[in-house]
């Protein structure tokens, strides 16, 4: 049943597409007349928008959102009504459709869009600008598996800190069960900070904040040996339950299941932000 579905779909797509464009080649070049969606600000949204608890919208989000609801609407994957520039769970459930759609699963189908699956959508819908892709998956930073993307945070942050940054877990991994699902992704790290002081400690914190992780320093109080869990945020790769920790940071919140106000001292916290802004 796979197939004939998809080319169904397939088939709807180009008599949409067709409808759509066939006004713009009386008014200039086709292309000129599509949207440009910003693929950081549509991440944004499916990253902090799901867990709320209304169908509230990310500031600056919504003209982006709305194109790709719309793609999915016209395919079938998503009800007219949920078309409102909140990119919530239904949204995130009928993106991952799309994604399973065309081939994908795992952790490639977890409903965040990626450059080769949002493209496809916007074919002849919409311009797809600022990608944001996560790399290779079988890089490495220390050792410790994680995508090129990560890596090259982890090396700007390390940079910033002026210290070695030492994992001790990766991305990608399901090894560590009290992780609750955030490392089975990309994007998600662990940082030893043996060997440091409490301000070392606060320091490389704000360093990894400063290039675009959610990141925390995890107590013995909050049930954890010290370490520094870290999601960067805004990777196409990232896990559900990362998404939900990112969700958790915008809102100055901790991450974990106590969904507490975040800890970390006020000189140590910087704007939210994610790796492709932090390098403007
Ligand atoms: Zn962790």
């Amino acid at each position: 049943m796979e197939l004939p579905t998809r080319r169904w779909l397939l088939t709807r797509g180009a008599l949409v597409a067709a409808a759509v464009t066939a006004p713009a080649a009386w008014a200039g070049p086709a292309q000129a007349a599509l949207p440009v969606i910003d693929m950081e600000m549509v991440l944004l949204a499916a990253q902090v928008d799901p867990p709320k608890p209304d169908t509230g919208l990310t500031p600056g989000a919504k003209a982006h959102v709305l194109p790709v609801e719309q793609a999915l609407t016209a395919l079938g994957l998503l009800a007219a009504s949920a078309v409102d520039g909140h990119y919530g769970s239904s949204t995130i459930s009928a993106y991952a459709a799309w994604q399973r759609h065309l081939g994908y699963s795992g952790i490639d189908a977890n409903g965040l869009p990626g450059v080769t699956s949002l493209t496809k959508l916007g074919e002849a819908r919409f311009t797809v600008v600022n990608p944001v892709r996560a790399g290779s998956r079988t890089d490495a930073y220390g050792g410790r598996l994680v995508n090129t993307r990560t890596a090259t945070m982890l090396a700007a942050a390390d940079a910033a800190f002026g210290g070695d940054i030492t994992l001790s877990q990766g991305s990608y991994t399901t090894e560590d069960p009290t992780s609750a699902g955030t490392h089975d992704g990309g994007g998600v790290v662990d940082i030893s900070v043996t060997g440091l002081s409490t301000t070392q400690r606060w320091r490389l914190v704000k360093a990894l904040r400063t290039v675009g992780f959610a990141a925390w320093l995890r107590t013995p109080a909050q049930g954890f040996p010290y370490h520094i869990h870290a999601v960067a945020v805004s990777d196409p790769d990232m896990s559900a339950p990362a998404q939900r920790q990112v969700h958790d940071y915008y809102f100055g919140r901790n991450g974990l299941a106590s969904h507490a106000a975040d800890d970390t001292p006020t000189e140590y916290r910087v704007p939210f932000t994610w790796w492709e802004k932090s390098q403007r």
